[in-house]
């Protein structure tokens, strides 16, 4: 029987590969149901070609349209973001990869981690925001979280090499961002342009901001922390600018296992829904004789105040990381609509973390109300300047 898999998101870049890397491993894997959020033009295409059992569309507005673009076929339509729970739960699932930007998939990625299913999450909002309710709820209900995401599925391959105890730190790589090596100073006078510039991976413009504050490395000391139940002071951040090594475990004995790679979310996207195996797929090989030199830096924890941020907030716990989270997502979105300075990012996440009352082994409820309330008090600061 060929593994079933649900795609949350997929439309995005990481649903796009993932539908290439499952097309390449053949008939032992099949879709059954896909989503998006409301580009239903590409949605109406996906489901042409896959034929899943199932398609949600979490913005309502859309629905009607996707029903009108594949009508004759024989699939069911769920709206919502309920829709998308939905399909996480189906029984018929085995593999549900999580690609749903933003927070808005974290309700769907908890119900398939209490089925038990195989979870692989690309998107790092799981696992920062719910990173310990969603460990913990897989663990009882025997599902699998497999890391998407490159660093962390590099993590996950060297761990293969000794047992959990025998890992005695992470390496977490960075390419450092468009502003490696600038000084405080230097941070100061960023425009959106300059922050748009991305030397080695080309995404969307909020993950590139995030790769500029080096934010998304502050995430993903996070994920890391939940993902491999490891303190977050065996966690370290190497600055790596050519993204070939894509993270190192340190063991025991000092021996230092490393995962490489061409920087191709093919690569780790297949991993995490062929594990335990290996197979030929469609990643790009990696010509290190052509690469020639791989460099190492530190991290600057004083220019890049998101990574010392990162471990204060991963050794607060409970609702800290849902603030981290929304914080940036909101102040992101007011510097990409020129509201805000770039410097600005960082002191409204600041401001809303000393705020905040953390509340403890959060329940999801919980987690949501601190989202909102982080969303909010952006908004508000953002307008009225963060001294008001
Ligand atoms: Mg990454």
């Amino acid at each position: 029987m060929a593994k079933q898999i649900a795609i949350l998101g997929s439309t995005g870049s990481i649903g796009r590969n993932a539908l290439r890397v499952i097309d390449a491993l053949g008939s032992g894997y099949a879709i059954i149901a896909l989503s998006a959020h409301s580009n239903v033009e590409l949605l109406a295409e996906q489901v042409r070609r896959y034929k899943p059992k199932f398609v949600a569309v979490t913005n309502p507005d859309y629905v009607a349209q996707l029903g009108e673009l594949v009508g004759e076929l024989d699939v069911e339509i769920l709206a919502g973001p309920d829709g998308l729970t939905e399909i996480a739960k189906l029984e018929e699932v085995d593999i549900v990869l999580a690609a749903v930007v933003g927070a808005a998939g974290l309700p769907a990625v908890l119900a398939a981690a209490k089925c038990g299913k195989q979870l692989a999450v690309a998107n790092k909002e799981p696992l920062v925001v719910a990173g310990e309710l969603l460990v913990s709820e897989a663990k009882k209900n025997g599902g699998t979280i497999l890391p998407v995401d490159s660093e962390h599925s590099a993590i996950f391959q060297a761990m293969q090499s000794g047992t959990r105890e025998e890992v005695n730190k992470i390496i977490l790589t960075a390419s450092g961002g468009p502003f490696r090596g600038a000084t405080v100073e230097d941070i100061r006078g960023v425009t959106l342009e300059q922050a748009l510039a991305h030397p080695v991976w080309n995404m969307g413009p909020k993950i590139t901001v995030d790769s500029a504050t080096m934010m998304n490395k502050a995430f993903e000391i996070i994920e890391a922390r939940w993902l491999f139940d490891m303190p977050v002071d065996k966690i370290e951040v190497l600055i790596h600018p050519e993204s070939i090594i894509h993270s190192l475990v340190e063991f025991v004995d000092g021996s230092v296992i490393a995962q490489l790679g061409e920087p191709d979310m093919c690569l780790p996207i297949q991993y995490a829904l062929t594990y335990p195996q290996r197979v030929a797929g469609i990643s790009k090989r990696l010509r290190l004789g052509q690469i020639g030199t791989l460099t190492f830096e530190k991290p600057d924890f004083e220019t890049f105040r998101a990574l010392p941020l990162a471990y204060e907030v991963a050794r607060t716990g409970g609702t800290a990381a849902a603030v981290f989270n929304a914080a940036n997502e909101m102040a992101v979105e007011e510097f990409l609509a020129g509201g805000i300075k770039f410097v600005t990012i960082l002191e409204l996440i600041e401001h809303c973390l000393n705020k905040h009352d953390v509340k403890a082994s959060a329940s999801l409820e919980e987690l949501l109300e601190a989202d909102a309330w982080a969303r909010e008090e952006v908004r508000i600061k953002s307008h009225k300047g963060i001294s008001a």
